[in-house]
């Protein structure tokens, strides 16, 4: 059904749920042949990645293991502050592991920049990023990001795992929010 509330507030929708679909079985394909006989640690960043994460593993064929972390770096306001506190920290050792870090949106590259070189320095054979949206416009620190959804224009988004005031986080596509919503 496409004429649920939570729809109804979009002013544009940017993916819908088969294109999201289509995309994240192409990063899991690529993923699969870069990682061919080696097991993966998959780190979801909480709470936006939830959905790309599921649907990702799901279509993954390695074998992985799965963790989790969050993270702030927004407080209260919409701007990345680079300033970043660990809500919750990993369960795993990352000592000699195959770390693939999935991310719901890239727009500063601040929080993943940060985030990249902490698990970094945690002694694991490799990290990479699978970002499911990256808005390039927005960028204030160049970061190596292996696997990229889609690129996007600099504006606020929300769905599939990506919210406004903790809401939309269940819509199956992506869009842009009607401005009497946020307004
Ligand atoms: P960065 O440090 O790259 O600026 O921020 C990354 C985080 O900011 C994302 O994980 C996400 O939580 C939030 N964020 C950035 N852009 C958007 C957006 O367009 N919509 C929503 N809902 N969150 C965003």
């Amino acid at each position: 059904m496409d004429s649920t509330a939570v729809k109804a507030d979009l002013a544009h929708v940017l993916y819908t749920k088969e294109e999201i679909q289509a995309r994240v079985a192409e990063l899991a394909a690529q993923i699969d042949k870069d990682y061919e006989g080696r097991d993966i640690l998959v780190v979801g960043v909480l709470k936006g990645a939830v959905m790309i994460m599921a649907d990702l593993v799901r279509a993954l064929k390695s074998h992985l293991t799965m963790d989790w972390m969050a993270v702030s770096s927004y407080g209260s306001g919409t701007q990345s502050s680079g300033v970043v506190r660990i809500l919750k920290d990993l369960d795993s050792d990352l000592m000699g592991k195959h770390v693939l870090i999935v991310e719901d949106i890239i727009d500063s590259g601040l929080t993943l920049s940060w985030l990249k070189s902490n698990l970094e320095s945690r002694g694991p054979a490799s990290v990479e990023i699978c970002a499911l949206l990256r808005k390039p416009e927005a960028a204030k620190v160049e970061i190596d990001v292996k696997y990229v959804g889609m690129d996007i224009p600099n504006e606020f988004v929300v769905g599939y795992g990506l919210d406004y005031a903790e809401k939309y986080r269940n819509l199956d596509c992506v869009g842009t929010l009607a401005p009497h919503i946020y307004q």
